[in-house]
């Protein structure tokens, strides 16, 4: 399994999974496995060529989690502004602005409903790889005033 680096396909909307079956305890070792290898924060299953509504994300104990069908029921006014990279957009770095806490509800690996808020830089990770099942990538979240500086360049 290679990282997805065609933005293209990237950009587009990945679908609920419906059922929680062989495929997807499969895809979530291999999407484990490179996690590991690539030393990933995070990783979105279109990142792996699959658009289903899958993310892991390594959490500061460095637990990587599996969240299937996840949401964010809740945003803090509160945001701050972290430089972020991205597994499918090698050599970029930049700086995203972000909620700092967000409670979110997802299905376990089990199918069981999990709900449970997040902060800091576990929030940021959940909410970049969220992003990634919506079709949205770290460079479309350039605030304008960086894009035009970096144009005039
Ligand atoms: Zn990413």
């Amino acid at each position: 399994m290679e990282i997805q680096k065609n933005l293209k396909f990237l950009r587009q909307k990945s679908k609920p999974v419906k059922e929680i079956d062989r495929s997807v305890y499969d895809l979530i070792d291999q999407m484990t496995d490179i996690i590991e290898q690539e030393l990933g924060a995070g990783l979105a299953a279109p990142q792996v060529g699959i658009l289903k509504r899958i993310i892991l994300v390594r959490f500061s104990n460095n637990d990587i989690v599996p969240f299937i069908n996840p949401v964010i029921l809740k945003r803090s006014s509160e945001k701050d502004i972290v430089e972020e990279g991205c597994l499918s957009i090698p050599d970029q770095l930049v700086n995203v602005k972000r909620p700092v806490y967000i409670r979110i509800r997802s299905l376990d690996i089990e199918g069981d409903i999990i709900e449970c808020d997040l902060e800091g830089l576990d929030a940021r990770i959940f909410q970049h790889e969220l992003d990634h099942l919506n079709g949205i990538l770290i460079i479309d979240r350039v605030p304008l005033i960086d894009k035009i500086k970096r144009i005039f360049k």
